[in-house]
């Protein structure tokens, strides 16, 4: 592959920007400077480093995001912010996407990525992957409630949901749960609370599958997954 291609699919930049790097001497090849973008390199055999880091060529890239309130889980919007404008322009030349889709005004975590095969296979229905939730609720949660999910509840257009496991963490004028579901209807667990008479004021989303929000990610803060999430995953 041309050198500046490598560089640029290895996430350091448009080609136009590695060709700078390459003029600057910042690059390479097997211990010696190279200047030309047309160079023919190949991983196997030629060792690529820029500024003494080794390249390494990564077709995929998956990451955390403790998505903020007020951005749209999507890649591109005319009027709102959405997820991927809170990217470095690094991330943003693999194109990732978000998996799945958190309501504007949720928060918590979301995984994007280019892998659209694994993409596919979280949110494939019959995969079932579970997603865990923390929310406030207006009114007080009960038992009768936590019942009544692990027997499914009616939505408002008449879909029965599939079981969900409501722990109750503080029950009171605002309630504080946790809800564990394996569906990603649209507005899911506001909906699934309006069907028992109650509000969710918040919510944020805690888990996917075996993935955990990492809890030292601020508020539109991301970081790439580590390799053992990613084993985990794939
Ligand atoms: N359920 C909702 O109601 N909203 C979300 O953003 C996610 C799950």
């Amino acid at each position: 592959m041309r050198l500046d291609k490598l560089l640029s699919n290895t996430g350091y930049g448009s080609r136009k920007e590695v060709r700078q790097l390459l003029k600057k001497g910042m690059i390479r090849v097997n211990g010696a400077v190279m200047k030309d973008p047309a160079q023919h390199v190949d991983l196997d055999k030629d060792a690529v480093s820029l500024l003494g880091e080794e390249v390494v060529y990564k077709e995929f890239i998956y990451l955390m995001l403790n998505k903020p309130p007020g951005v749209l889980s999507a890649t591109e919007d005319s009027r709102d912010r959405t997820v991927v404008d809170l990217l470095g322009a690094e991330e943003r030349h693999f194109q990732p996407f978000p998996v799945g889709r958190l309501d504007k005004d949720t928060e918590g975590l979301l995984l994007l990525t280019n892998d659209g095969q694994l993409a596919h296979s979280l949110l494939a229905p019959k995969k079932e992957v579970p997603k865990t939730y923390f929310a406030k609720v207006s009114g007080c949660v009960t038992e009768e409630d936590v019942n009544e999910f692990s027997k499914g509840v009616v939505l408002d257009d008449g879909y029965e949901t599939k079981p969900g496991f409501l722990n109750i963490l503080h029950s009171g004028e605002i309630s504080e749960i946790e809800l564990t579901i394996t569906e990603g209807k649209f507005h899911q667990v506001k909906r699934m609370f309006e069907s028992v008479g109650k509000k969710v004021v918040y919510l944020k989303r805690l888990t996917m599958g075996p993935l955990k929000l990492d809890g030292n990610l601020q508020l539109g803060e991301y970081r790439e997954l580590t390799d053992v999430e990613l084993q985990e995953l794939l």
